[in-house]
């Protein structure tokens, strides 16, 4: 086993939010590096709604600059990038970065770990990962909850299973501050929030048809399928006009 740690990608600044510039495949090789390694490392899946809530919550926003990887979720931040002048390269929905986890976790006979969504869900998402992937072995599933009062419970039940790789499913903050709270005593190298990847693994909620997908509104269909989600989507018009304005601010500042 080698214990160098995995290299640190180069990365965009999106309204004050780390995001790397990795491709699916070089994250699950840092990945691999990270399990190799042994030690603790948190991934994000950053979207829109994330980087706009770090700008009013600092305790999310330093979980945020803790995390070793931050792979850029969703359309809105492929765009944000290349308007701010640092395209990615590779958009890496949360969802795909749980099937690549468990694809490589099949190969290399690590354990996956699903905590999270609501009761039955994350047995159901570990039997379809399992269908796709015969090998791959399920360390435990557990829906539990972010409460403070369940944390240490939840912790036993993990260091017990003593997966290579968790995912985390109680929404975003809460899912990324539940890691880092609790990411020094689990023992596990790979951590990730995984947002509402459970119940799309499930069946519970369907993804985006691909072609909308392919034309960047996945955020259009998840309205359309959970319109409750109305007042957390005001936040992207706001994002899109604080992209614009941080670019003008450029664009002022070269001219001067
Ligand atoms: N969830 C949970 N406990 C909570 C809050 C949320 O298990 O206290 C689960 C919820 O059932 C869902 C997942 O967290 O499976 C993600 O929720 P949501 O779709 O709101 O998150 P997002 O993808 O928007 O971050």
């Amino acid at each position: 086993m080698s214990n160098n740690p995995p290299p640190t990608p180069t990365s965009a600044h999106i309204l004050g939010v780390r995001v790397d510039d990795v491709t699916l495949d070089e994250a699950l090789s840092w990945a691999e590096r990270a399990i190799q390694s042994g030690a603790p490392r948190q991934v994000a899946t950053v979207n829109v709604e994330f980087v706009m809530a770090a700008r009013g919550d600092g305790e999310f926003r330093r979980v945020l600059a803790g995390s070793a990887l931050c792979v850029p979720d969703s359309a809105g931040i492929m765009w944000a990038a290349r308007t701010l002048g640092r395209p990615l390269r590779e958009r890496i929905p949360g969802v795909e970065m749980a099937q690549g986890l468990a694809a490589l976790a099949a190969q290399r006979g690590y354990g996956l770990y699903l905590l999270g969504a609501a009761p039955g869900v994350a047995e159901q998402a570990a039997a379809k990962l399992r269908e796709a992937h015969p090998a791959l072995r399920i360390a435990g599933t557990y829906a539990g909850s972010p409460a403070a009062a369940e944390e240490a419970e939840i912790v036993a039940r993990i260091r017990q299973a003593a997966p290579q790789i968790l995912l985390v499913a109680y929404g975003a903050p809460k899912q990324e501050l539940w890691i880092s709270r609790n990411m020094h005593r689990l023992g596990v190298p790979v951590l990730m929030g995984v947002g509402g990847t459970l119940d799309y693994l499930a069946g519970v909620v369907k993804r985006a048809p691909a072609a909308w997908r392919r034309l960047g509104l996945e955020w259009l269909y998840r309205l359309y399928r959970q319109p409750w989600r109305w007042r957390r989507m005001l936040s992207l018009p706001h994002f899109a006009w604080r992209v614009l304005v941080a670019r003008l601010g450029r664009a002022e500042e070269e001219r001067c």
